[in-house]
């Protein structure tokens, strides 16, 4: 039988709160009822908004909440090569393109087009660097989603909650996939890093489920081998919003501060000894 892997990936960007809490639990419940590993990665390719001082603070709030973690912390910062190497092996594949349109280039296109269709994190890029044979240099890189889902053929992945999901290969459009500024980007890193750690089972918040077609169809392009999901409900505060980082006074840090202790915020996050 194959061993449960699961991992939690925080992103150095402010401190964990008890939607954090609630994650870190539920892939170390996973792992544990399986008899298996429970592994620790940051995710900090994004020097913009990650601070040093957030990533201390997430070993500290995980060793407070009573979390252990197996195995070393592997750290995005240092994985530039492999994400290269992926991004060339797309490149080779004839998957991608660089794209130099600014934001404002791709609103004005978008405007006198009449709209386009929106996807989950904004209306989708109209395609304009696809045919372009542009400069490779100062340019972001877009993933030919149409492409890449042709050669993918018909693609699904399994979640513990939803099931079987059929994937839409172009739900994000052609997403870029190695922004300009840090070279990479989440769904790239996400899924070499989810292969590179031989993790089985992804658990995460199901505002992440829509990023699981794009990441399933960058594992087809690269071949790499396939989890299986969990994306799990979030917590929410008394008005229904789900937790964000603004949130400070659900910060486990200060919830530490003003004397709440671990079992309770773990209590708090869903997770009642
Ligand atoms: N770094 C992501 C976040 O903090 C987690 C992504 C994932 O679990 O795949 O939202």
């Amino acid at each position: 039988m194959v061993e449960t892997v699961t991992r939690f990936a925080p992103s150095p960007t402010g401190y964990l709160h008890l939607g954090h809490a609630h994650a870190a639990l539920f892939a170390v419940r996973a792992a544990r009822a399986a008899g298996g590993r429970f592994l620790l990665r940051i995710e900090d390719i994004d020097f913009t908004r990650c601070r040093p001082e957030y990533e201390d603070a997430i070993f500290e709030d995980l060793a407070w909440l009573g979390l252990s973690w197996d195995g070393p912390v592997l750290r995005q910062s240092e994985r530039r090569a492999a994400y290269d190497a992926a991004l060339a092996a797309l490149a080779a594949a004839g998957l991608t393109y660089p794209c130099s349109c600014t934001r404002k280039e791709i609103a004005a296109e978008i405007a006198a087009a009449g709209g386009a269709p929106q996807g989950p994190d904004g209306p989708l890029y109209p395609g304009t660097c696809r045919n372009r044979s542009g400069r490779g240099d100062e340019a972001a890189i877009r993933l030919d989603c149409a492409k890449a889902g042709r050669q993918a053929g018909v693609l699904e992945f399994f979640d513990r909650g939803a099931g079987r999901v059929a994937v839409d290969a172009c739900l994000f459009g052609d997403a870029v996939i190695a922004r300009r500024d840090i070279g990479t980007s989440y769904h790239l890193a996400c899924v070499v890093d989810d292969a590179h750690q031989g993790v089985t089972l992804v658990t995460r918040g199901e505002d992440l489920l829509p990023a699981t077609h794009i990441q399933r169809v960058l594992q087809a392009a690269l071949g790499l081998p396939v989890p299986q999901y969990h994306h799990h409900g979030l917590l929410r505060d008394e008005d229904g919003r789900r937790l964000a980082k603004r949130d400070a006074a659900r910060s486990i840090r200060s919830l530490r501060e003003a004397g709440t202790s671990p079992a309770e915020v773990r209590a708090l996050a869903g997770f009642a000894d």
